[in-house]
């Protein structure tokens, strides 16, 4: 057997054809194959609980290149066929349809999957989950004939799901075991306005509530059965509950794997010839001195740019701050940092909460540990910095829109 030139990538999802691009882009000449177990070419996924879900973005809108760019970059793209096997000590990759091919290189670009309910009816018909283009028509076709919905679970999906089928006039009854939307992510301080914002947009909100069924008539859903006995009617089930990394391929090949492939900063596996990106990996980040899986889309676009670069051979260090947006209704925020759940101990407000024009910042110890932009714009930027610069930061500046946020720092 000759040995392989091609570098593969596992997972053809933006982060994907990010590191097919960089490869490209870095001069490399050898063969590139992209493998994708969909049959889309790969798209961007923000905009199917958006825009898109909306109706006010088309298809062609969510690709990450036209369909063109791959053969005309010299990238063999197969879709459709799943990646099921990594032989690491032949370097070679089995698919589905049982071709292998050898690679020189490996990058686990898997993304990963809505966790499943595990409850009584939760793969019923009229239960959706949210990843797939696909699941977006669904979505949006459900909200073209139903009357209400139920969404379970007060995370973004489950949020940004609500604002779209408030804005298709559906009514909507939001599900959520903890106490506020978010909770975990945000802290109470900043989740409440999100409860607030939803429930201002006429959205039915009812926490601390546990779901024991999905109930059916016909094998249809037509409600969920709450913990108490209750039962909310609904004519489609929107659930959105978290997400698990793909991290199959990887275990069976034996590589570390712990919330995530576990990289290095260089975005390395545990074998050397094999890289992660995306969703998929927990990278070491070198900034905050552990490893993090970061489940957004600014990771899932510069991180794999960074992937293909270590796979060239550069020293490589993934160092970004992580980043997220969201858009619901008449807001629309972006937020950077990083912040384990409950790990600060001070929000700081800038600007006007109640009319959502503001931006929260969390501290620990002083510094700045994330910061959210809400409805105020060309500031994060300086948001970022401020949570590079590590050091303590005067709070009552932090607070007042009158000092630029470029001179708060120190
Ligand atoms: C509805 C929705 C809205 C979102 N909105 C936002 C947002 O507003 N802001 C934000 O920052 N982030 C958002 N995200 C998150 C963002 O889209 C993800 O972080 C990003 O898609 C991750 O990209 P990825 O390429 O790592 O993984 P994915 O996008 O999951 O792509 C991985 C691809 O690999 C394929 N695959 C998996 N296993 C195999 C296999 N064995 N063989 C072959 N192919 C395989 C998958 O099917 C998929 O096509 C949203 C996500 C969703 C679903």
């Amino acid at each position: 057997m000759s040995e392989s030139s091609a570098y593969v990538i596992a997972g053809a999802g933006l982060a994907g054809a990010k590191a097919a691009e960089t490869l490209r882009g870095e001069g490399f000449g050898g063969p590139v194959v992209l493998m994708g177990d969909e049959a889309e070419r790969p798209y961007e996924r923000p905009p199917l609980s958006k825009d898109y879900l909306l109706g006010k973005a088309e298809r062609d809108t969510i690709y990450v290149h036209p369909a063109s760019w791959y053969a005309d970059n010299g990238v063999e793209l197969r879709l459709g066929v799943p990646v099921t096997g990594i032989d690491r000590a032949a370097r070679e990759v089995a698919l589905a349809d049982g071709s292998r091919i050898g690679y020189a290189k490996l990058l686990l670009a898997t993304g990963s999957s809505p966790r499943r309910l595990p409850v009584p009816g939760a793969e019923a018909d009229g239960v959706h989950y949210l990843r797939r283009a696909v699941d977006s028509d669904q979505i949006k076709a459900a909200f073209q004939s139903a009357t209400r919905i139920a969404v379970i679970g007060a995370g973004w999906i489950g949020l940004e799901c609500a604002a779209a089928a408030r804005a298709a006039g559906v009514e909507v009854t939001l599900l959520e075991t903890a106490e506020l939307p978010l909770l975990r992510v945000l802290g109470p301080e900043v989740a409440r306005v999100f409860a607030g914002l939803h429930r201002e947009h006429g959205v039915d909100l009812r926490f601390g509530v546990q779901v024991s069924e999905i109930t059916t008539a016909g094998g249809r859903a037509n409600g969920v059965r709450l913990g108490d006995g209750s039962h909310v009617e609904a004519d489609a089930v929107v659930v959105g509950v978290g997400i698990t990394p793909n991290t199959q391929l990887a275990e069976a090949a034996g590589l570390e794997v712990s919330n995530g492939v576990v990289v290095d900063a260089g975005l390395r596996s545990s074998d050397p010839g094999i890289f992660a990106a995306g969703d998929v990996a927990s990278a070491m980040h070198p900034v905050l001195g552990r490893h993090i899986r970061v489940e957004h889309w600014a990771n899932a676009l510069n991180q794999p740019q960074a992937a293909a670069r270590a796979m060239l051979g550069q020293d490589v260090a993934y160092d970004k701050v992580p980043y997220f947006y969201t858009d619901q209704y008449d807001l629309g925020m972006e937020y950077a940092g990083y912040v384990e759940p409950g790990g600060y101990d001070q929000v700081v407000f800038r600007g006007d909460v109640d009319r959502r024009e503001f931006i929260a910042f969390w501290l620990g110890g002083g510094r700045v540990l994330a910061g959210m932009n809400v409805n105020i714009w060309d500031v994060n930027d300086a948001i970022q910095a401020l949570v590079n610069d590590g050091r303590p930061v005067d709070t009552a500046r932090l607070a007042d829109a009158g000092v630029p946020l470029e001179e708060v720092a120190g």
